[in-house]
């Protein structure tokens, strides 16, 4: 032995009563009955799912404005102000005709975020001076080919008969 410490093994013999091993036996199940009548700890997920908090940071929504025009004008700011490299986009101009359809005169005509990257710090929809991005209380589920985890604005712009509250994020930032 390297350490030349040793380790003196008990050869204690075992009573009668460990050796039939029923008072363990017993003392395991009575531990076992005593906690089915508590509370439960875990739940069935995905079909149950836990209460989030209000300003809970998941997935991203690009909102629309009262008209229902994107407010987002491809500024890039949420992207130099993410730390995980998560968000690209491709800006381009506002076409006449188009103004129901965007807000400003330039606009994302792509936007992706890869949830992948996302670490969901939420700097994203601090740094938007448009209001245009947020978290939201929403997960983004499981996928399995990694492809499926870059969000475009067909996931991401929120939908015109579908809208999504955010004003408990935007008090967060008045707060
Ligand atoms: S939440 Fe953070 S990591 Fe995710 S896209 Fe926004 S800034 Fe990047
Ligand atoms: S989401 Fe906001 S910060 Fe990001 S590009 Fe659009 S307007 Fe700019």
């Amino acid at each position: 032995m390297l350490s030349n410490r040793s380790i003196k093994v008990s050869n204690k013999k075992m009573t009668f009563w460990e050796r039939i091993y029923l008072p363990a036996i017993i003392g395991g199940m009575f531990v076992t009955f005593k906690h089915i009548f508590k509370k439960k700890a875990t739940i069935k997920y995905p079909e149950q799912k836990r209460p989030v908090s209000d300003v809970y940071r998941g997935k991203h929504i690009l909102k629309r404005d009262e008209n229902g025009a994107e407010r987002c004008t491809a500024c890039g700011l949420c992207a130099v102000a993410c730390p995980a490299e998560a968000i690209s986009m491709i800006a381009s101009e506002r076409k006449m005709g188009e103004e129901n359809l965007y807000r400003e005169e330039k606009y994302a005509s792509v936007y992706e975020i890869n949830m992948l990257r996302c670490i969901f710090c939420g700097l994203c929809e601090e740094a938007c001076p448009k209001e245009a991005i947020f978290l939201t209380t929403e997960l983004v589920p499981p996928f399995l080919e990694r492809q499926d985890f870059i969000y475009g604005k067909d996931r991401l712009v929120e939908q015109v008969d579908k809208r999504v509250d955010v004003s408990k994020r935007k008090l967060k930032h008045t707060v």
